[in-house]
């Protein structure tokens, strides 16, 4: 590293990551920081010098984030029109997205909600929290809680254990849910205080860690998971495909075995959002289709994630994997195809 120090902080500014000797200082990069939040946490900052682009294309920022595409939306998956109280999106009748806090240990350069995250209305306060509790409260058909980004597992352990049992104390609510990158972008935050609140939770918690890259399991990073899945949190992995960081079907293999060794099932591997800026990351959804059928048949079906598209302006998530049936022909895994019976 280019000043020799152990990495210990998080880098939140351009002169941060380029004392580091992660980039260079340019007008163009300030502009991007004071648009959208930075911050490489260290367990990130170690692999970016050792695992090159594919983690530091995710995390630092670039000139083109300024450039917006035409088909780009500030909101693009309609969080917005679909919020009934501060801080909750309601687009499936049984479930409840919950967004307690808009910060995150890192902030991800292709991220869809990135117009909203990191801008310094960071949590709910008391009174939004009971608003959006009251709401769930009120809606019966409500079966689960998903706690999303921002990264909920920022807050302390005293805290989170405290909001989780609160909706866990909705006696119509089966299962709670928390979306985070935190265990493998900054597992030092896995405390085993953390640990234990999560695991005091009365009510089944999944997990769902974000990873994009098989190098994100780093020893300190697997540990964190371990610490979780022992305090009882079944885990699932989800990805988003990025150029540049796991465009090939070898680099996706990577990933999904590294998730399994993990004890993590890849849950959705997310087609691109179009947030504003993000477009470098784009890969066409034909590419993505091909991608996984060449892994089909490649590797463990366990490995194997569900491809969705959130549908632009809030219509909800579908799949879009490939296609193995043609008329009355279905195709096996190595492209021949086979009449139906
Ligand atoms: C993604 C999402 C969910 C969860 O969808 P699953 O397909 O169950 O993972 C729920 N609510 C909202 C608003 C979402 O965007
Ligand atoms: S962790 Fe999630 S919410 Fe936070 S910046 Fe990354 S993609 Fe966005």
């Amino acid at each position: 590293m280019a000043n020799g120090s152990p990495p210990e902080r998080t880098l939140r500014s351009v002169s941060e990551l380029a004392a580091a000797g992660l980039l260079d200082e340019s007008p163009e990069l300030e502009a991007v920081a004071r648009r959208y939040a930075v911050a490489v946490p260290p367990a990130m900052r170690a692999l970016i010098a050792e695992a090159g682009d594919a983690i530091g294309r995710q995390f630092l920022p670039d000139a083109a984030e300024l450039a917006a595409a035409s088909h780009e939306r500030a909101d693009p998956i309609g969080d917005e029109a679909f919020s009934p109280v501060k801080g909750l999106v309601h687009r499936y009748p049984d479930r409840a997205l919950l967004k307690p806090l808009l910060a995150c240990p890192v902030y991800c350069r292709f991220c869809f909600r990135r117009e909203k995250v990191g801008r310094g209305e960071a949590m709910l306060d008391e009174a939004e929290i009971a608003a959006a509790l009251a709401w769930i409260g009120g809606h019966f058909g409500i079966r689960e809680v998903i706690l999303s980004g921002g990264d909920c597992l920022l807050l302390s352990a005293r805290r989170l254990g405290g909001l989780l049992a609160r909706i866990a104390a909705i006696p119509h609510v089966e299962l709670l849910r928390i979306h985070s990158r935190l265990p493998l972008a900054d597992p030092k935050r896995v405390t085993p205080a953390l640990a234990n609140a999560l695991g005091a939770v009365e009510k089944p918690l999944w997990l769902v860690v974000h990873a994009n890259h098989a190098a994100e399991f780093t020893p300190e990073g697997i540990a964190a998971l371990d610490a979780l899945r022992r305090a009882g949190l079944p885990l699932l992995g989800q990805s988003v495909l990025l150029r540049g960081v796991n465009d090939s079907a070898g680099a996706l293999a990577d990933l999904f075995a590294a998730m399994l060794r993990a004890r993590v099932k890849p849950y959705y591997l997310h087609q691109l959002d179009a947030a504003p800026g993000t477009e470098r990351f784009r890969v066409p959804i034909a590419q993505g289709q091909r991608l996984l059928a060449e892994l089909r048949g490649r590797i463990s079906g366990m490995a194997w994630p569900t491809y969705v598209l959130d549908i632009p302006g809030g219509h909800g998530k579908v799949p879009i994997g490939p296609n193995y049936l043609e008329g009355e022909t279905v195709r096996d895994p190595w492209g021949r195809t086979h009449p139906l019976p």
